[in-house]
């Protein structure tokens, strides 16, 4: 079985980018780092640190010092209880003073080839696999449609990558989505095997979403559409744009009874769970929708 992984950036997500670290004793990890990390260790995932650094192409250090401070900072997160699968460093940059690494490489971020090369190295489902960093660079490898990215802190605001991503302010946010995530991913095939026709999807995870829609295109599932409010989002045969405001009137209390036992409701937000009280298989939040898929499948 391939396994699944977590490709990280190195500075200003695993440590606090203070600029071309390479000395142990400058190393001080980001808040959330250590639990969040070794929590990923534990349900399995492969944790690869993909990483430019151009501080070796512009002379501040070497491939050597980078190499020590790696096998340091590797045996400092193994005392920790967390294993490291692999590094992978691009020590090149374009017009740089050392012209050794002069070079306009294929492995620079936001180019892909570190990340393919780790995943053939380390035999990786990239369908069940995440990227994490503190630039849409990071993120790169995301395009492809099988890796789900989550963009940690507040940077890079005014870019609009051209695929989904999750915006998490900490650490402790991003394992909450990829904790959602992976399990709302194992369980999609229960949502498509119950009695759900129409799911109605009113949350801003875009990256649940592409699951969702994606899922559906592949099982060629002809009786179920996903309504949604993305206005930009893909629509396919069945996948419904309908305005956010219709979305609300298509929740009006009387066609939810009507429809209440052919439609789930998968919302971040509980502002309807006054009137879903009402309403069996109704307006579940993310983490109620993925509990209750989990717990539902005694025995048929
Ligand atoms: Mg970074
Ligand atoms: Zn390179």
């Amino acid at each position: 079985m391939k396994n699944p992984a977590v490709f990280l950036d190195r500075d200003g997500t695993i440590n606090v980018d203070k600029g071309y670290l390479y000395r142990p004793n400058e190393c001080e990890y980001l808040d959330g780092a250590i639990e969040a990390l070794s929590s990923l260790d534990s349900l399995g995932y492969r944790l690869i640190i993909v990483t430019n650094q151009s501080g070796i192409a512009r002379g501040f250090y070497s491939e050597e010092d980078y190499r020590s401070f790696m096998a340091w900072m590797i045996a400092d997160l193994k005392d920790k209880g967390i294993n490291i699968s692999g590094h992978y460093c691009c020590p090149h940059l374009k017009g740089a003073i050392v012209k050794k690494y002069d070079v306009e490489c294929e492995c620079r971020k936001p180019k892909t080839a570190l990340f393919y090369r780790a995943a053939f190295e380390h035999d990786i489902d990239m369908e069940q696999s995440f990227a994490i960093g503190d630039r849409f660079r990071d993120l790169s490898i995301c395009k492809d449609g099988q890796v789900k990215g989550i963009l940690l802190g507040s940077g890079e605001e005014d870019i609009q990558p051209a695929f989904p991503y999750v915006r998490c302010a900490d650490w402790q946010e991003a394992l909450e989505c990829i904790k959602a995530s992976s399990r709302f991913h194992d369980n999609l095939a229960m949502i498509f095997n119950n009695s759900t026709k129409v799911i109605l999807f009113d949350s801003l995870d875009r990256t649940l979403f592409t699951m969702l829609c994606e899922e559906l295109r592949d099982k060629r599932k002809e009786n179920i559409e996903i309504w949604h409010s993305f206005s930009d989002a893909d629509s396919g045969e069945h996948i419904k744009y309908i305005e956010p405001k219709q979305m609300k009137k298509e929740l009006d209390l009387y066609r939810l009874y009507e429809f209440s036992d052919r439609i789930t409701v998968i919302s971040d937000t509980d502002q309807y769970g006054g009137i879903m009280n009402y309403v069996k298989n109704g307006v579940m939040t993310l983490e109620e929708a993925v509990a209750s898929l989990l717990y539902s499948t005694s025995g048929d």
